[in-house]
């Protein structure tokens, strides 16, 4: 008989909870465990991801012994020189242009929250900087400083099960039947149970087609669309004025920010109908309980902080916050991109959302780590590229757990700056396109080979564990960078995951509760937990507090403008990316995975409308060459009436027919998420042959 190993699948927010099975030391099967998410479900990845921590086929692409870069070939070295090669050229760097010209990355898949944590210390306690961030920065960015702007936390205010228990779901720019499938299986409860369901996307999406109410906005139109609502809400007298007295500042300035915005007005800019904008601000005002979810559609925009905060307008106009099944919810992606954000692996705060240039705050910080600590903001990761080839201000990145060249728009940009690096550093667990271009490599545990923490999309701490033995000469990702610490003078000496966690603690007044023993006990813990005999948080802003300056919601409208590249004669159509089911962001993992990369594989789909494609003399199938003013790449091409005319679309995962040597890397002015959502391209079919 084997073993059952209890943990929290890797591939979304979702955090459902999960067995491995586990016989002869390998991982054999997975099933689903109660989790408070999951409750016994599994999508398809939780159900077949697995396969990769022991299929004996992929031992290529594991990455097994440490590298370092030696005439132009990487060879395999040991720990030692690693270690060491790695802390004195970092040491030299340091000395040579100063600390800010090291950049680091936290990462929001497999290792979990402890690395994180360690991962930030490092950059900010050894090498003297703030210069650390993840991709976070790539997808919800705009939440994290839209609804802290907005709300006081750039969190979802609500809890994955209270989807199923609200009267109304505003859903905008999310899919969830591809993302987050646990997520949109509350969705269609809440649905069984009666609710109503609007879905404001420009593409016919699976919950597009289960809602009550479509509105297939043109793309890039979101701050036009939300704006009107807000103008409805007010026009018609549907907001609640009590709550808007009491709780919420700013509505001068948004009433004559909104005030333009009529119906009719917005309908010219979104081409959705004046008369659908109106009932759906009257269904949401009047539903009782209403809840908005969002996702990428409303992020990946160079106009998403203002969209964000436009959405928490909303609910703060109807207040539709403070209770359960009410709220916002900015529903996380990648399994650990909440956790990531959690434990500080930003540019501006420490773990616990506590800011960087807070002298009370650095100075607590300064204390407990011994050391002095920066007071500047550090660089944002979509700054790299030009931060390296405008400005020459940085000359070294430790990349852990990211794959930048696969996941960040204008990869061939990106190339060009990693290669006039003097270092790169990457720490990962599979061969991964970035790693083309490391100096170092150092190979790190899987999930599955280590314990620790993840956060879900709902802010629950969730404890994740060790199934199987790693291979013989990987490391857990917190000690390759204690071992790294220590040898350039800077000992850390942590002896297990939960140490970590417990120093983390001691440092957050928000995480102060959340011992290991209590999310043993609960299950899990959901943050706020301040103390050792709270119970944790399901839903914010109970009574109406929010942790804003003033306590209050903060209103906010500004004026739409367009996406930033424009189609033209020469790139006609558009292009936006999005995801698919059976793959996990730049497939690492799952791209690693023989049962997932059976249901889909390279190269990836170009979704474009049929009309479209009879022009270009294009058929179902047939491979096809998309150009933008970047890159080009070949793609399968999948018809799709439920496409617009002159739009496209394309997934992000697969490494032939990558979709972003086409994006373009045009950035919201706050939170520098870059417009993956929109930009122009060309398809020219290939000649069968
Ligand atoms: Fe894993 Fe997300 Fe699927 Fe749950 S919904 S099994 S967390 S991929």
């Amino acid at each position: 008989m084997g073993d059952k190993v209890l943990t929290v699948c890797p591939y979304c927010g979702s955090g459902c909870q999960m067995f491995l099975k586990v016989e002869d030391g390998q991982v054999v099967g997975a099933e689903p465990a109660d989790g408070r998410t999951n409750e016994g479900n599994l999508c398809l990845k939780g159900h077949y991801g697995w396969d990769f921590l022991n299929d004996p086929q992929l031992l290529t692409a594991r990455l097994r012994k440490p590298m370092i870069r030696k005439e132009g070939v990487l060879k395999e070295v040991s720990w030692d020189e690693a270690i060491q090669f790695t802390a004195d050229k970092l040491a030299e760097i340091k000395e040579k242009y100063g600390p800010d010209a090291i950049m680091g990355t936290g990462s929001a898949r497999g290792p979990g929250n402890e690395a994180n944590y360690v991962m930030q210390k490092f950059m900010r306690a050894v090498i003297g900087t703030n210069n650390i961030d993840h991709c976070a920065r790539v997808c919800h960015g705009p939440s994290v400083a839209g609804l802290t702007y907005s709300l006081g936390d750039g969190a979802m205010s609500n809890s994955i099960p209270e989807i199923e228990d609200t009267d109304l779901l505003l859903i905008v720019g999310y899919n969830a039947p591809v993302t987050h499938p646990i997520v949109a299986r509350r969705i269609v409860k809440a649905k069984q149970k009666g609710a109503t369901m609007i879905v404001a996307d420009p593409r016919k999406t699976e919950l597009a087609r289960l809602a009550d109410t479509w509105l297939p906005l043109k793309g890039g139109t979101n701050m036009a669309l939300i704006n009107a609502f807000g103008h409805v809400l007010i026009e018609e007298s549907l907001y609640d004025k009590e709550y808007v007295s009491s709780h919420v500042e700013g509505f001068a300035e948004y009433k004559s920010g909104v005030q333009k915005y009529t119906p009719e007005y917005a309908e010219s800019i979104t081409g959705v109908r004046a008369a659908d904008i109106r009932k759906t601000m009257r269904q949401y005002a009047k539903s009782g309980k209403a809840m908005i979810l969002y996702g990428m559609g409303v992020c990946q925009f160079a106009q998403a902080v203002d969209v964000v905060k436009g959405l928490a307008s909303l609910a703060l106009l109807t207040g539709n916050l403070g209770r359960p099944g009410v709220g916002i919810g900015p529903v996380r992606g990648q399994n650990n991109v909440q956790g990531s954000c959690d434990m500080g692996a930003l540019p501006n705060v420490y773990p616990g959302y506590q800011s960087v240039t807070d002298e009370k705050i650095r100075k607590k910080f300064e204390e407990a780590w011994g050391v002095p600590l920066p007071d500047k903001t550090g660089y944002r990761l979509t700054e790299v590229p030009h931060l390296i080839l405008k400005e020459n201000k940085i000359k070294a990145y430790y990349i852990f757990g990211e794959d930048p060249v696969q996941s960040d728009p204008n990869a061939a940009e990106l190339r060009e700056a990693l290669d006039q690096l003097e270092l790169v550093i990457v720490q990962d667990i599979f061969m991964n396109k970035t790693a083309l271009h490391a100096d170092v490599i150092l190979p790190a545990t899987s999930w599955g080979e280590h314990d620790g923490v993840y956060s879900s999309a709902d802010r629950g701490f969730q404890r994740i564990r060790k199934a199987v033995e790693p291979p013989e000469f990987v490391k857990p990702d917190w000690q390759i960078i204690s071992e790294l610490s220590t040898a350039m003078g800077y000992p850390m000496a942590y002896s297990n995951s939960e140490e970590i966690w417990d120093e983390m603690r001691s440092l957050c007044p928000t995480f102060a509760g959340a011992s290991y023993s209590k999310m043993e006990a609960l299950g899990g813990v959901q943050w706020p937990c301040p103390s050792d005999d709270h119970p944790g948080t399901p839903y914010l802003y109970k009574g109406n507090r929010f942790t804003t300056p003033s306590g209050k919601g903060r209103l906010y409208a500004c004026e739409w403008r367009a996406p930033q590249e424009q189609p033209d004669a020469e790139y006609p159509l558009t292009l936006s990316t999005v995801r698919e089911v059976g793959h996990y962001s730049v497939r690492t993992m799952t791209g690693n995975c023989r049962a997932l990369s059976r249901l889909s594989d390279e190269p990836g789909n170009i979704q474009m409308n049929p009309e479209d494609a009879a022009a270009l003399g294009i058929r179902n199938g047939q491979l096809v060459r998309v150009y933008s003013r970047r890159g080009n790449v070949a793609a399968r091409a999948q018809l799709s009436d439920r496409v617009k005319a002159g739009a496209t679309y394309m997934t992000y995962h697969f490494w032939i027919g990558a979709c972003n040597e086409l994006t373009a890397d045009d950035l919201d002015p706050v939170s520098k998420t870059p417009e993956y959502k929109y930009c122009a391209i060309r398809i020219e079919p290939i000649a069968d042959q």
